[in-house]
């Protein structure tokens, strides 16, 4: 008979997703659109509705809260007012982070302090490049003397400030990129090598990464950061001391978490006994479920995503998928507790073949890629399936 796993039954993450934007950049294959009338109003009622909802059905006690999208910052004052009432009334601001996502376009004085007055504690902004070359060809809307205002407005209002970066564009200025990032006194980096999803008007065009380019952009990144006082504490992100996005922790250290809004994907509690949840003795049963919202117009119209069981098998895998990629790597005899698993017992095989190859370190019960791993993570997952 297999242990009974111990998961927290409180949900302490909340993400909101936002999905309209000016324009859409030519790599994105999120679920965004551009406004039309009465589109926004449609979608702040609607979500009124939903976390009025989530409060109903789960006990939550919120750390973070995250509004991502999307562009958040793109809506009016009044709109983004309105969400946060929502989100405040509903199910409370989280107590230790509240971040959001912000296009440099969008920043001025006036805004940011609104933004703070809020409730808003931590800004992600979208600034990709400080080069005018390079956002041209991401097809920002932004340039390179908006981002950097952006950022020292945010650093000035007092928000605890992330630079996102796009790695491995041909011709890229990543050097002066990364310096110019940390001398505007962000605190955390998240670095992405540029990928051609199917589908995007840069895989129409037929636009190419090369490997070379995607090699470079992830050690040199990390060279540089290193060296300015950075900890890379997870494969692409950076952080200063006590910087880390507390947010983003609880994806890879596989914690449940709600998801808000049209494309939202949210990680939720099974109730002990409620759909097969915590029924553990053959292996069976469901720890924990996964749903992901439709897309704006279906949600609007009342449809919900459809709930996927996730059971200890899967729990486990999702677990070491995620949290391979902290450089903390994962704690087994924790995920075996919230688990119900002996995950050391079932999984000596490929543990024991992926540290003799130089990819994993297995350090008490500590479990970690090495840079090596890193590299080569998804076939390293795949040895665990
Ligand atoms: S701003 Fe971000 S979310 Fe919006 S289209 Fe560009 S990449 Fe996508």
């Amino acid at each position: 008979m297999s242990p009974v796993p111990i998961l927290d039954p409180t949900v302490r993450h909340l993400y909101v997703h936002v999905p309209f934007c000016p324009s859409i950049c030519p790599y994105c294959d999120f679920h965004v659109l551009t406004r039309k009338a009465g589109m926004v109003e449609a979608y702040l009622a609607k979500l009124d509705e939903e976390a009025a909802r989530l409060a109903d059905a789960y006990d939550v006690q919120l750390d973070t809260v995250y509004l991502g999208g999307g562009t958040p910052s793109f809506l009016r004052d009044a709109e983004l007012s309105a969400l946060a009432g929502s989100v405040r009334r509903h199910l409370g601001w989280g107590r230790v982070e509240n971040t959001l996502e912000v296009n440099p376009g969008t920043v001025s004085v006036e805004r940011a302090a609104l933004w703070r007055d809020l409730g808003l504690d931590r800004a992600s902004v979208g600034v990709q490049s400080l080069d005018d070359a390079t956002l041209k060809f991401l097809g920002r809307q932004h340039d390179a003397r908006q981002a950097r205002e952006a950022v020292s407005t945010l650093v000035d209002t007092g928000f605890r400030v992330s630079g996102d970066l796009i790695t491995a564009v041909p011709r890229q200025p990543l050097d002066s990129d990364i310096d110019g990032l940390v001398e505007l006194g962000v605190g955390h980096i998240s670095a992405y090598t540029l990928t051609i999803e199917p589908g995007t008007e840069f895989a129409r065009r037929g636009v190419t990464v090369e490997e070379d380019d995607e090699r470079r952009g992830f050690e040199r990144t990390e060279e540089l950061l290193t060296a300015r006082g950075f900890t890379r504490y997870e494969i692409s992100n950076y952080a200063l001391v006590g910087q880390e996005s507390r947010h983003n922790l609880s994806y890879w250290q596989g914690r449940t978490y709600l998801g808000l809004g049209p494309g939202a994907a949210g990680h939720y509690p099974a109730s002990p006994g409620v759909d097969g949840g915590w029924v553990m003795e053959d292996g069976t049963g469901i720890l924990t479920t996964r749903r992901t919202n439709p897309h704006l117009h279906e949600w609007l119209a009342g449809a919900v995503g459809e709930a996927e069981g996730i059971d200890a098998h899967e729990f486990v895998t999702d677990a070491l998928f995620m949290g391979l990629r902290l450089k903390a790597g994962i704690d087994l005899a924790d995920l075996s507790r919230r688990s119900g698993r002996d995950v050391r017992a079932v999984y000596t095989a490929p543990i024991e073949r992926n540290v003799s190859r130089g990819l994993l370190v297995l350090d008490g019960d500590r479990l970690q890629a090495t840079p090596a791993g890193w590299w080569v993570l998804n076939q390293v997952v795949a040895d665990f399936l």
